[in-house]
């Protein structure tokens, strides 16, 4: 990631960066992203481009590799922040993203065991690149143990990520108590 970002902008890099950790089945995002409390997988992404003060998120997202993509295209493509569920998905597959099963054998086996083991990895990049621009982007199947719908501090821009020409934020953690917080946009 820090290779490319010495020829790509920041935003490009996060997406990149985010992208990379979507794709492996370490990191709770992505292929091998954790399932809510009914099973179901509803993952959430958002990312931030601090120079333009523009931002896309797409909340409760099944059915596609990497939600970060279609962050990235409801800040480049719509006049809007955030869209969810399954019209997220739909406006991912009409915007030419294949359909993508991202649960796996592994997953299936963490959330079923989820009551010991019950937390692992949310990804995020901040970057900031040769222009001095600073972006960042974040990426999540949340909390095993949510109930279904439950979306936390991930694709709420100021919540678990937020980027101006200044700094970038990502946070990990209790996505309620990130979100009341409004961390990462009270730096
Ligand atoms: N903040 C994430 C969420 O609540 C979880 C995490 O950071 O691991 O959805």
């Amino acid at each position: 990631a820090y290779d490319f970002l010495k020829s790509h902008s920041a935003v490009d890099s996060v997406e990149f960066a985010v992208r990379m950790m979507e794709d492996n089945t370490l990191f709770n995002a992505g292929t091998g992203a954790m399932m809510q409390s009914d099973g179901i997988q509803r993952m959430d992404a958002c990312i931030i481009d601090g120079y333009r003060n523009k931002g896309g998120a797409v909340a409760q997202i099944s059915g596609v590799k990497n939600p970060i993509e279609v962050a990235r295209m409801v800040m480049e493509k719509t006049q809007h922040c955030l869209i969810v569920g399954e019209e997220a998905q739909k406006f991912a597959y009409l915007n030419g993203i294949g359909r993508y099963v991202t649960v796996t054998k592994e997953s299936i086996e963490r959330w079923l065991k989820i009551k010991e083991d019950t937390h692992y990895g949310t990804v995020g990049a901040v970057a900031i690149d040769m222009d001095g621009k600073i972006a960042a982007g974040i990426s999540t199947g949340g909390w095993a143990t949510s109930l279904p719908g439950r979306v936390g501090d991930v694709p709420i821009i100021g919540g678990g990520t937020y980027a101006n020409e200044q700094v970038g934020v990502s946070c990990t953690g209790h996505g309620e108590k990130i979100s009341k917080a409004i961390l990462a946009g009270a730096v």
